[in-house]
């Protein structure tokens, strides 16, 4: 059976709940995964202005033929244009790289701003190879989100959302929006389900989507001894067992690839029985794996919300 279902958002749009994912997928390669993802069923590209292949992704998406009002684009705002005055300019070249005149989702990538340099470097860094943070706009997101309502009004996008964003952040956002994010994008995979997130986001209207899903390149998730078990039971992926946990779950998720099999196969959804589906929320005791990891990059603490979750303080 193929992923044909949508999950409804706040706003009343339908996300579909598979998309294909198209970071470090090389120039070179995403136009024909787009293209095969499309004639597969996918009906939700998940795009970023910092892949750096926005471009190949709209020629993909041209050649996919699919109507416009069939698909779901999202995008996001790089950490380098968190200033207000640049939010308009990333969403121009977005919409002209990919080659539309919309995006169904506009999310804010990081909840951390860089600092503004003259040549407005993607990641500023000072002399020591320190990512220059605007502390500002990294603690107030307000500023940014206005201008990102903006867009909404004028058209160029019709939802908007964040990304990384852990329940404090979410909470302040939520209290401060004229429009509500309708999304929250972050790693959920079983190492790293983030319960706490997840019910947080179901009680305030704001549904999550999960990265790197399948556990991110090279990933050990797909050698994992009960999700194999159940896959060699079941006669089919780890991958697919993955993708089917976190759409039961009420995720939507976005797997990456640029093989044409694996993009086809990754479309197909299994049915867990409740068995399965509580063996595979119970993998992540005492375990806890971040592959995107921020803390190496700009200092964000990964499992804040998960020290929340330890603590049993309040949401
Ligand atoms: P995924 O969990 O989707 O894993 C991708 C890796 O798995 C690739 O190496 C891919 O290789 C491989 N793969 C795909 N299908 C299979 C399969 N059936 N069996 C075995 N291996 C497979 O990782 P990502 O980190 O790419 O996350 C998915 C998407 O989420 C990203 O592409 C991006 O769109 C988004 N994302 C968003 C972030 C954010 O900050 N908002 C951060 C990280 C990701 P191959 O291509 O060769 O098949």
């Amino acid at each position: 059976m193929s992923f044909g279902r949508t999950f409804k958002l706040a706003s009343g749009a339908k996300i579909p709940a598979v998309g294909l994912g198209t970071w470090k997928s090389k120039p070179g390669e995403v136009q024909a995964a787009v293209r095969t993802a499309l004639q597969t069923g996918y009906r939700h590209i998940d795009c970023a202005w910092i892949y750096g292949n926005e471009k190949e992704v709209g020629l993909g998406l041209k050649e996919g033929g699919i109507d416009r009002q069939d698909l779901w684009i999202t995008s996001k705002l790089w950490n380098a244009s968190h200033q207000p005055k640049d939010v308009r300019k990333a969403i121009t070249e977005t919409l002209s790289n990919l080659n539309v005149d919309y995006l169904d989702l506009y999310l804010m990538h990081w909840p951390i701003a860089f600092a503004r340099t003259p040549d407005h470097a993607n990641v500023p860094k000072d002399s020591n190879g320190k990512v220059l943070i605007d502390e500002h706009l990294t603690e107030n997101h307000a500023e940014t989100w206005q201008a990102m309502e903006s867009l909404v009004k004028e058209g160029l996008v019709k939802n908007i959302g964040v990304s990384n964003f852990n329940i404090r952040r979410l909470r302040k956002l939520l209290s401060e929006a004229t429009i509500k994010p309708v999304v929250n994008q972050v790693e959920l995979h079983p190492y790293n389900p983030q319960d706490n997130l997840l019910r947080f986001a179901e009680q305030n209207g704001v549904h999550l989507t999960a990265y790197s899903p399948l556990g991110s390149t090279s990933s050990p998730l797909l050698k994992d001894h009960v999700l194999t078990s159940i896959a060699e039971k079941k006669s089919c992926t780890v991958a697919q067992i993955l993708l089917s946990w976190s759409v039961q779950r009420g995720t939507s998720v976005i797997p990456k690839s640029v093989n044409a099999e694996r993009i086809k196969s990754n479309f197909e959804q299994i049915s867990l029985s409740q068995d399965e589906f509580d063996q595979i929320n119970n993998i992540s005791r005492g375990k806890q794996v971040r592959y995107v990891n921020p803390q190496e990059n700009w200092g964000l603490d990964p499992f804040e919300d998960e020290e929340t979750d330890l603590l049993g303080g309040p949401f």
